[in-house]
């Protein structure tokens, strides 16, 4: 599917380390007071004044997290950065800095990790983080990225996994399950793609779904919002693994039960109309597809009336006494135990 339309192969070795990393890095520009030093030395200088540091890893490998016959390079790039900040805003903080480590194959030329910078760059750019430092090196196979955000938040408006009371009702960001029924598209067409290589897919009908798959979104607009609603979520999570798997790891660690009401997840209507065409049941796309990087977060029942009818948060339940346990209410009305299965498990059905 995607066509080499760069001709043009540099070899990585005729860069050397040093000159590489010079090469790849020269055009991001440091724009955040907290970075005192960025690339250039042997370590970076940060500094946060009075607030406290946050930090985060995600290592995506080639094979296992992504697949380059559909992925594009920039894109991938452009995920690797996305998929750490929404870790940040996941706890209620602002992502400032990130560290970028690669291990390439000599199978891929230059171009291609301009590409992939291309990505990364862009990603710090709309999300205003500076890029900081890193490493390249070589891989006998395959392609490794490994992504470090950083990021600063006062003490008290951190918002941890373990703080959901019951009664307080949980809240999720945007909607579920469109990356893992845009990667059911892309998968199909990888097959149809190795049959028919003149195959040029109609892929209009799934865009949005798609983008959810190639390129998401890290939801930096949710903590802003929140401080500006004057709501504090009393525990908070990114959904990088599907919204049971999270729900469940909120309720563990805040000593919680929780109610999720099926007929509350938000769904885009792509989503609907996908899971229909591949006969999976929609809502156990929401539940164990994962990737979606939307928040997911519990807020006191007082703070209703400030989330209310706001286009982007849906209540989707609410948390319990921790004996009651966890539960799917479903549409019939019954009472269903919640697994995390991840989603893996939607490929075994
Ligand atoms: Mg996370």
């Amino acid at each position: 599917m995607i066509e080499d339309k760069n001709p043009q192969r540099t070899s990585l070795s005729e860069l050397g380390e040093f000159g590489l990393i010079e090469h790849l890095t020269k055009d991001f520009k440091i724009t955040r007071k907290s970075t005192v030093k960025g690339v250039g030395d042997d370590a970076a200088v940060l500094d946060f004044k009075n607030r406290k540091t946050v930090v985060t890893n995600d290592l995506l490998v080639e094979g296992v997290h992504f697949d380059l016959a559909y992925v594009p390079l920039k894109h991938l790039g452009y995920k690797a950065v996305i998929v750490n900040l929404s870790d940040i805003y996941a706890m209620n903080a602002t992502a400032t800095q990130i560290t970028v480590s690669i291990a390439v194959s000599n199978r891929f030329p230059l171009e291609a990790l301009e590409e992939l910078y291309g990505g990364i760059a862009l990603a710090c750019e709309l999300y205003d983080v500076d890029m900081i430092g890193g490493d390249t090196t070589s891989s006998n196979k395959g392609l490794f990225i490994s992504v470090t955000a950083i990021g600063e938040a006062k003490n008290e408006d951190l918002v941890y996994r373990n703080g959901a009371k019951s009664n307080d009702l949980l809240v999720v960001s945007g909607d579920l399950g469109g990356a893992y029924m845009g990667l059911q598209v892309l998968e199909r067409e990888k097959e149809v793609f190795k049959v028919n290589s003149n195959n040029q897919p109609d892929l209009s009908m799934y865009t949005y779904i798609i983008e959810r798959q190639l390129k998401p979104e890290a939801r930096k607009d949710i903590p802003v919002l929140l401080k500006e609603l004057g709501v504090k979520p009393t525990s908070m999570i990114d959904i990088s693994d599907g919204l049971s798997s999270e729900i469940l790891h909120l309720c563990k660690q805040s000593g919680v039960g929780c109610n999720l009401y099926e007929d509350k997840i938000p769904l885009d209507p792509q989503v609907i109309s996908a899971s229909e065409e591949f006969d999976i049941n929609s809502t156990m796309v929401a539940l164990s597809g994962g990737e979606d990087y939307e928040l997911l977060f519990t807020i006191a029942q007082s703070d209703y009336p400030k989330i209310k009818g706001n286009p982007h948060l849906t209540v989707i339940g609410h948390m319990t006494p921790e004996n009651e346990g966890m539960h799917l209410i479903t549409r019939a009305n019954t009472k269903i135990p919640l697994k995390a299965r991840g989603w893996n498990a939607l490929k075994e059905e």
